[in-house]
């Protein structure tokens, strides 16, 4: 995806209703997204796979697996946003759903402007977090406490060697913390400043994804510390090459 180049952005649609998947991509085609539609998880995950979509719209209830698996798929797959779009309107689902890395999750029946809305948003984030390319000067990648942050990639890798993908939320709080180490970020400094969407604000939720994917320990975080009242602080040496 190029820069601030949101319209052109390649999205695939996975919606087992005909009706309701006509009704998306014309929403989408609308204003200027190319819009793929599948039926089936095992076919996004195989088409995914061959063309790199900037982000699928995932419905829950699928005739071959649960949409959950295949947002786990996804995740594990090259970088895409992911957006649920789904009849399930549970918490349970929500929180699943956001901590397998999805950035949003919207609950049918939906608004077409308002979905429309929410994508652009979600690919903004993408675009914040990504690399500027005309900047060849850009720093992208983060080290910090044996850790190593590819900010262009959304690639952590372990000290161990691991790695492990950010989704695009998670990506965007750990640009900020990275850039800003040993000092009070307050929630509103950590959220972006178009993230007007409430459920963007689960900030808290998005730092324990992000603590777990550390290995930081919730109970006694050594990286990502919790001030009461105040935030959250990084607490480490972070260079950036
Ligand atoms: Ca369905």
């Amino acid at each position: 995806m190029t820069s601030l180049d949101t319209a052109n952005a390649q999205i695939f649609v996975l919606e087992d209703d005909p009706d309701i998947a006509r009704l998306i991509c014309s929403s989408l085609t609308e204003y200027g997204f190319r819009c793929e539609h599948a039926s089936t998880g095992r076919q996004l995950l195989e088409r995914a796979r061959r063309s790199a979509p900037d982000l699928c719209i995932v419905d829950l209830g699928l005739p071959d697996m649960d949409g959950m698996q295949v947002v786990r798929e996804l995740q594990d797959g090259s970088p895409c946003a992911v957006l649920i779009l789904t009849g399930r309107n549970d918490v349970t689902d929500r929180v699943l759903g956001l901590e397998l890395g999805a950035d949003d999750y919207i609950v049918k029946p939906f608004e077409p402007r308002e979905l429309v809305a929410r994508v652009r948003s979600i690919l903004r984030r993408y675009q914040r977090a990504a690399p500027v390319e005309t900047l060849t000067q850009q720093r992208n990648i983060a080290h910090f406490a044996g850790w190593r942050f590819d900010r262009g990639r959304h690639a952590l890798t372990a000290p161990d060697g691991r790695e492990i993908h950010l989704s695009a939320a998670e990506t965007g709080l750990l640009v900020t913390m990275l850039e800003r180490p040993n000092r009070i970020l307050s929630r509103e400094q950590l959220l972006g400043e178009r993230d007007i969407d409430p459920f963007d604000r689960s900030i808290d939720v998005r730092v324990s994804r992000l603590r777990r994917k550390l290995d930081d320990d919730p109970h006694d975080p050594k990286l990502i510390k919790t001030v009461y009242g105040a935030g959250y602080l990084f607490s480490a040496q972070v260079e950036w090459a």
